[in-house]
């Protein structure tokens, strides 16, 4: 294949316009400039972004890496820093709940294991910087890639175009399409639960805090956000419930005492200040990450609970793990979508993929339920944890992204 932009070998096209698929986008431009064509077709991006009261922990590495690109000044008004984190376990009627676990929120003095960030000022800031960096964003859906005899993956829109490129990537979401078409199998199961979110308005200062009870139908975590609202301070909530009780409390236009049974009394009064969201909850990881002149990527490569709010942080881990084998094999001169270059990105993401599935799943199973052995034995387990300060250093680092090996990008580095 020849080496210009106007190539085949020259051109990566991105189904999927979410987080992951326009941090990639921004990364990939960013590090080949003119030499590539990056392309981020979505259905999506046609109309105004989607109202969504969904709000992310964004681990350190996830962030260093936001920093990297520029995209993190541009949404950081909109976001709020972790610095403590308290885990309780107890039953919804309880009305004090004592707590078993806490975490200093730092890996560094200033530097916090996590941020939250509000999906909506993200997304403004991604397709912003996409747009100034050059990537080209089409507002349509990819139906299939079909690889032809000359190497290239022949893309085809919904609009009926076709285009040759060097390499697909498949970032649309937990119900790829393109992942089935490529017939890359997928393990996982439902859970019975689904993630309630909203944005809940209080009269005192969260300080930074985000607490975790762990009640009988899942974790109710309540996230700190930045000040503002009708109280005066902001926080989100995923409220994990058994998904048969959801749509009575989603059709009760008074939801709000059955989250402050919930919530507690700590901040004070508290107020709806967004429409609760509810999403149906899951696990599943695909058999590979990759195809021919395929790489799947965040959502469409594993979906995970998030009791550790962890989901698009892996889908971040992805993105600097491939950009980097990317970019590394275009500066080499040598195929980007090569199956030596995609093996790299699957090895470099599976086990810490499959590592953080079976740990929300099993964290889930444990807290999930109302067994009085089973809530005396992790309590006893969260009580060890408590003490043992060089453990807890351990899971604030993994939970900040930086244990094992870590992409340049996830170091602040660029590519
Ligand atoms: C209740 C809840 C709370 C969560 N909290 C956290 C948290 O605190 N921290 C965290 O890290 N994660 C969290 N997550 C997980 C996180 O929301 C997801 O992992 C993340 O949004 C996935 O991003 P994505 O870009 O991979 O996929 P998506 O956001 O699903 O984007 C996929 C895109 O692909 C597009 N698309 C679909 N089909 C096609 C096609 N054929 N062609 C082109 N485009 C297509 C869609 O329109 C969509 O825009 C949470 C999840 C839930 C359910």
């Amino acid at each position: 294949m020849m080496q210009s932009p106007e190539s085949a070998s020259r051109r990566i096209v991105i189904a999927g316009g979410g987080i992951a698929g326009l941090t990639l986008a921004v990364a990939l431009k960013q590090a080949l400039g003119e030499s590539f064509r990056i392309i981020v077709a979505d259905p999506a991006l046609a109309g105004p972004a989607r109202a969504d009261s969904r709000a992310y922990a964004v681990a350190a590495a996830a962030r260093n890496m936001l920093e990297a690109l520029g995209v993190w000044r541009l949404a950081e008004a909109a976001s709020t820093p972790m610095t403590e984190m308290v885990i309780t376990d107890s039953r919804t009627s309880d009305l004090v709940r004592p707590v078993f676990l806490s975490f200093d929120g730092e890996i560094e003095p200033g530097q916090p294991f996590a941020h939250m960030v509000e999906n909506g000022a993200l997304m403004a800031a991604l397709l912003q910087i996409s747009r100034a960096n050059g990537v080209e964003l089409r507002a349509e859906g990819v139906r299939s890639g079909t690889v032809e005899d000359d190497g290239a993956v022949a893309v085809s829109f919904a609009d009926g175009e076709n285009l040759d490129c060097a390499l697909l990537v498949a970032a649309d979401g937990a119900r790829s399409k393109l992942r089935e078409q490529a017939g890359i199998g997928w393990v996982g199961w439902p859970y019975p639960q689904s993630g309630i979110v909203a944005t809940i308005g209080h009269e005192r200062p969260h300080d930074g805090r985000a607490v975790e009870h762990f009640l009988p139908s899942g974790p109710f975590a309540i996230l700190p956000l930045p000040d503002g609202g009708k109280l005066g301070h902001r926080s989100s909530i995923v409220w994990t419930e058994a998904t048969e009780n959801v749509p009575a409390l989603l059709d009760d236009s008074d939801l709000l005492p059955e989250v402050e049974r919930r919530f507690g009394l700590e901040l004070g009064e508290i107020t709806m200040e967004s429409r609760p969201g509810a999403y149906p909850l899951s696990f599943g990881v695909a058999r590979r990450f990759v195809g021919d002149r395929l790489a799947l990527l965040g959502d469409a490569a594993h979906v995970i609970h998030p009791i550790a709010g962890q989901g698009l942080n892996l889908g971040l881990k992805d993105v600097a793990a491939l950009a980097e084998v990317i970019v590394d094999a275009a500066r080499l001169g040598l195929d980007v979508g090569s199956s030596d270059v995609l093996e790299d990105y699957e090895k470099g993401r599976r086990f810490d993929t499959v590592a953080m599935g079976i740990v929300t799943d099993g964290l889930n199973r444990l807290f999930s339920n109302d067994s009085t052995p089973l809530r005396l034995a992790r309590d006893l387990g969260l009580g060890l944890v408590e003490r043992m300060p060089g453990l807890k250093r351990f899971f604030i680092r993994e939970a900040a992204g930086l244990g094992g090996s870590t992409p340049r990008l996830l170091k602040g580095e660029m590519l």
